[in-house]
């Protein structure tokens, strides 16, 4: 059967785990394709390899992703670019194609577009952003429309390929689907059923170029929204971007709150999740959803994940008992608050996944006497809103990575008596010396955590190894 794409010219701007899977299905549906990518290490050559072997024309080394140079222009004859989405909106590339009026989209409108492409059921996406807890959450809701007995899947950013799934062969009756900035970014014509923005704190600017370009573009996600638009009635900023957004017809605000909701809100009343906005007569009524307990970790920020969830099933029409079970059944990802061990009394706690102080602001939160391991790479953070409001919880504080100055210096600001442990070194045995300097600090009862508030590649090769160290640091204070 032809498609819209056959005998068009696509170019893929980079390859990658979007890129490759743009370039095949594009390639099937009878486009003419050219991957440009100006990497050339190894693993480009071989996704190039296997790409020419289908027939996809591969440049690599093509200057096309660079910021600046005359490399950057359009391959002859391009009529569509479908770009990676961690390429800058500013790469000359696509001044090119603005200038020549060739539409950019990234692979999530792609496969936006192809949904139901061949016959397939065209399953409504159930769509979550945010700067934190993203995965978390789209992975609760995943869990709650399964114990609904829906076919469903976590897909998007959380590292499965949209594209792959809504081409796939798998028929789905809806997706969960995380989608970050970039991704939102590059998705113009994207309508979901129903989305949530969990939260807005500043992240990735360098990229967007400022807050409100953010915030914008993670804003795209209300558009066109069918049935709800869940926003965090803690962040006005998210229900700032419900308000902007061009909704269908009868499509709701929905709210969720840690404190008692109210009418077309969820919220917690003495320890129960509870749903005020898909019941009957909302003004009166109420619908006991979970109990808090059943979250995993129940600690505060998840809780609000958790309600996140359970609006997005609930817009979708899925029964209370379904969230709790899906509730029940999720256990979180790796390194995210995963409690390690106990020693001597002690909680070791790995959230080594907070990389920015919005997140490490979360987990400090959650524990009342802390012993804290903090540092890494920066990325241009500031640290005084996060040690001035963690201050009076902190026990002591282990520093580790290249800008754990910055840290420290802000807890000489605003946490003066907190003792603080300055680790002068990056090699591998700066993670076990840390847990046994934060052993030495921590009493019984304490938690010591591992929040680092910072990217961890100044030591290691990302934050799963860091947390990994961590962990096994901790076993062996236990052996
Ligand atoms: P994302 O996919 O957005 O990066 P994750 O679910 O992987 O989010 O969580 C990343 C980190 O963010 C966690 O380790 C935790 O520290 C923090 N976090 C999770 N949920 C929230 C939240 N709702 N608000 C603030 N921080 C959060």
């Amino acid at each position: 059967m032809p498609s819209e794409f056959s005998g068009k010219h696509v170019t893929v701007a980079g390859l990658g785990v979007s890129g490759v899977p743009a370039a095949k299905v594009l390639h099937g549906l009878g486009a003419h394709v050219t991957v440009v990518n100006d990497g050339a290490d190894e693993r480009a050559r071989t996704q190039a390899a296997e790409l020419e072997a289908l027939g996809v024309t591969v440049r690599l080394g093509d200057g096309a992703a660079s910021d600046s140079g005359s490399a950057a222009g359009l391959p002859e004859g391009t009529e569509l670019i479908v770009t990676a989405p961690g390429w800058k909106p500013t790469k000359p590339l696509f001044a090119a194609a603005e200038q020549a009026g060739v539409p950019v989209w990234g692979d999530v409108e792609l496969a936006w577009r192809l949904r139901g492409h061949g016959g397939r059921k065209a399953a409504p996406w159930l769509a979550v952003t945010g700067t934190n807890g993203k995965t978390t959450t789209v992975q609760m809701l995943a869990s709650i429309l399964d114990a609904a007995g829906l076919r469903t899947a976590a897909v998007g950013n959380i590292g499965v390929s949209l594209l792959d799934e809504v081409t796939g062969d798998t028929e789905y009756d809806v997706l969960a689907v995380e989608l970050s900035s970039y991704q939102l970014h590059w998705a113009p014509s994207l309508r979901a059923h129903s989305a949530v923005v969990l939260n807005l704190a500043a992240d990735h600017l360098d990229w967007h170029g400022s807050m409100e370009a953010y915030a914008a573009d993670k804003g795209r996600v209300y558009e066109g929204n069918q049935v709800a638009c869940v926003y965090n009635v803690a962040d006005r900023a998210t229900e700032d971007l419900v308000r902007a957004a061009d909704v269908e017809e009868g499509c709701r605000a929905v709210g969720f709150t840690l404190g008692t909701p109210g009418p077309s809100q969820l919220g917690v009343v003495e320890g129960l999740l509870v749903d005020r906005a898909f019941v009957e007569d909302r003004h009166k009524n109420a619908q006991e959803l979970a109990e808090v307990s059943d979250v995993n970790p129940p600690a505060p920020h998840n809780i609000a994940n958790a309600l996140a969830a359970a609006a997005l099933a609930r817009a979708y029409g899925v029964p209370a008992a379904a969230v709790r079970d899906g509730l029940r059944a999720f256990t979180p990802d790796a390194h995210r608050i995963a409690h390690v061990a106990d020693v001597d009394g002690v909680a070791y706690v790995d959230d080594s996944k907070a990389t920015n102080t919005h997140a490490a602001e979360a987990s400090l939160a959650a524990y009342e006497s802390i012993v804290w391991i903090a540092g890494g790479l920066a990325k241009g953070a500031t640290f005084d809103e996060l040690v001035a409001g963690a201050a009076k919880r902190l026990r002591g504080a282990v520093l580790i990575g290249a800008d754990r100055a910055l840290i420290r210096e802000a807890l000489t600001r605003h946490a003066p008596e907190v003792p603080v442990v300055d680790l002068d070194r990056t090699d591998t045995g700066a993670m076990p010396q840390a847990v046994q300097e934060a052993r030495r600090l921590a009493e019984p009862g304490d938690t010591v955590l591992l929040a680092p508030a910072c990217a961890s590649m100044d030591m290691f090769t990302n934050y799963n190894k860091r947390g990994d160290a961590f962990a096994e640091a901790v076993r062996e204070l236990g052996a």
